[in-house]
């Protein structure tokens, strides 16, 4: 995985919470839960809430191995030193092994 790979998934991040902040009334972190109820889609408002909370998350670990790779910190896999699938080191961003190498553990 190279730095330009992550940063291509942090510009498509980036761009899905364009979209989805147009669609959600970004809460904020004072107001309560009776407050965000009274929309009148609420569960429109609450997956979207949710689905911009994984997208942060998701950019900030991305944002994070890129980071690593750029204080020359390897993201491979300690047993085999092949590529992590990108997918995976989202779940478990301290897994140190590729799906091969873990099954086999
Ligand atoms: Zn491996």
């Amino acid at each position: 995985m190279t730095i330009d790979q992550l940063q291509k998934e942090v510009e498509i991040a980036n761009i899905q919470i364009i979209e989805l902040e147009l669609h959600t009334n970004v809460v904020s972190p004072e107001s309560t839960l009776s407050d965000m109820i009274t929309f009148e889609n609420a569960s429109e408002e609450e997956v979207n809430q949710r689905k911009l909370k994984r997208i942060y998350m998701r950019k900030r670990k991305i944002l994070y191995f890129i980071e690593r790779l750029k204080s020359n910190i390897s993201l491979a896999c300690n047993e085999c030193g092949g590529e992590i699938d990108l997918e995976r080191l989202l779940i478990m961003p301290k897994a140190g092994l590729c799906g091969t190498c873990a099954k086999n553990h």
